[in-house]
């Protein structure tokens, strides 16, 4: 695996194991397993410690048992701890679906200029920081609900600012790679 994927995947997960959460110089773990067509795409690789690495691999039992020193219910226990945290971590994932239609199809009867005005409003309050330069507070309130993973409309709501700035921004912070699975969301 290229040295810049791995770095990008430490980065990510804060260089903490997701299954036990110790801090961890990390090793990189393939979910679904590069044997069975896995993929080295972000979505498919965790951060993962030494020992939860071993207890998610396919090593065999027995050898486990011995290395761990651990009976083999026991050995059993803390393998499919590992694999549930693994599970888990899928399953909080970005959102699969596509954000809804934008609806910008502008409707045939003219709108009276009171609905006009507020629509106006709403629309500068939606996006109140649009065009301004990114302080330093802002960056890193960016990256860390980045991290959170949380869906590039959220990032950009909370930031007051559109998604394809937010997606820019990212870049700019070296993020771009990280990002590049989350592409399929923007409009
Ligand atoms: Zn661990």
């Amino acid at each position: 695996m290229e040295s810049a994927i791995k770095a990008a995947i430490l980065q990510r997960d804060r260089f903490t194991c997701i299954a036990c959460r110790r801090r961890t110089p990390g090793k990189i773990h393939h979910i679904l397993s590069p044997r069975l067509g896995g993929s080295n795409e972000p979505q498919n690789l965790v951060t993962l410690c030494g020992s939860c690495q071993m207890l998610a691999s396919p090593i065999p039992v027995a050898t486990l048992q011995r290395y761990f020193q651990l009976d083999e219910r026991e050995l059993l226990r803390r393998k499919a701890k590992v694999e549930i945290a693994i599970h888990r971590w899928v399953l909080r994932g970005p959102p699969l679906t596509p954000p809804p239609p934008i609806t910008s199809e502008p409707s045939r009867t003219p709108k009276p200029p009171k609905s006009a005005t507020r629509r106006t409003i709403v629309k500068k309050k939606a996006r109140p920081r649009q065009g301004r330069v990114w302080t330093p507070d802002e960056d890193a309130a960016l990256v860390a609900d980045f991290h959170a993973r949380l869906p590039f409309e959220a990032l950009a709501a909370r930031r007051g600012r559109g998604v394809f700035a937010v997606h820019v921004r990212l870049h700019k912070l070296g993020l771009g790679e990280v990002a590049h699975p989350y592409l399929d969301d923007l409009p």
